[in-house]
């Protein structure tokens, strides 16, 4: 996979080169490339920000030099391995929340290029023009806004990475994770445990030692319906009732939860009032 990130501070996606990412980049499972912007900026101080049309506070980046920027990306990338209609992900509070299908989605292209902002965001032709040629994904890693996009880049690029072919040691690890498709996809990944057996006093679940897999499989996905029903509810209440087995319906009324008369899923202070 090619990752290109166009960003007025290239020196803040050093962590790119740390660790999963770092390593999948040595293997030349990721090739990443970081390009200043400002290179495309014109002036004697290399703006890059102007003052927003319509008045208001903050500034807001200018279309020429992000202009420039990605014709030189994507003219780079013309007749290579990645001549593959790239994906532009823009990073913005305003922009669809970054989800695990999302990341699989991305995994799944050949090509990205990130295309992180500061001040007020940029100028909305940009994306526009682009939309034209690119497929455009505006993406929100959360509901908060940060001074700039490039820690959604870190976020997304990581999430993407581990999902690659060969990039994570063991295939399997995703497998069970918090919001992996499949039978677990709407329920929280539960604790884990290593050696040793007894730690200060406190002790691995028995079960985890019995070496009974259809055992600790049932132990798994209890706690992690006690966790997904303390800590996210709302997976619990848009969960699909067909993907619930008997022990499952028994452990959710002990937590609290009844079935509701549209098949789904409420906490039973919540079924009364309705
Ligand atoms: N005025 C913008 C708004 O309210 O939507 C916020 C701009 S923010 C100060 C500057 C840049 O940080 C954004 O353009 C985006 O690149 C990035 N950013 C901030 N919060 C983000 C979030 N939650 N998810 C993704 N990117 C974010």
């Amino acid at each position: 996979m090619r990752i290109d990130v166009v960003t007025i501070f290239p020196e803040y996606l050093e962590p790119l080169n740390v660790s999963l990412v770092g390593k999948a980049r040595q293997r030349g499972q990721l090739d990443v490339r970081v390009h200043d912007l400002r290179d495309w900026a014109h002036d004697k101080h290399n703006t890059v920000d102007d003052t927003p049309y319509g008045g208001g506070p903050g500034m807001v980046m200018k279309p020429e030099p992000w202009g420039e920027a990605l014709d030189a990306v994507l003219e780079s990338g013309e007749g290579g391995e990645s001549d593959a209609r790239p994906v532009l992900v823009v990073p913005t509070p305003s922009g669809v929340p970054f989800t695990q299908e999302l990341a699989v989605e991305l995994s799944e292209r050949p090509w990205l290029i990130f295309t992180p902002a500061r001040y007020e965001g940029i100028d909305r032709r940009v994306i526009d023009a682009y939309g034209e040629r690119l497929d455009v994904r505006e993406v929100s890693i959360g509901d908060y806004v940060l001074a700039g996009g490039e820690a959604p880049v870190l976020v997304i690029v990581e999430a993407v990475a581990r999902l690659l072919p060969g990039v994570l040691g063991n295939a399997e690890s995703h497998r069970d994770d918090s919001f992996a498709p499949g039978a677990m996809a709407d329920l929280l990944e539960g604790p884990v445990y290593t050696k040793p057996p007894v730690w200060r006093d406190r002790e691995v679940p028995e079960v985890l030692l019995s070496g009974h897999h259809g055992k600790v499989a049932r132990w798994r996905r209890d706690e992690a319906f006690r966790r997904t029903t303390a800590n996210r509810p709302d997976l619990i209440e848009r969960c699909d009732p067909a993907t619930l087995d008997k022990h499952d319906r028994k452990l959710l009324a002990e937590l609290g939860w009844v079935e509701r008369a549209d098949g789904r899923f409420g906490r039973v202070a919540q079924a009364v009032e309705e």
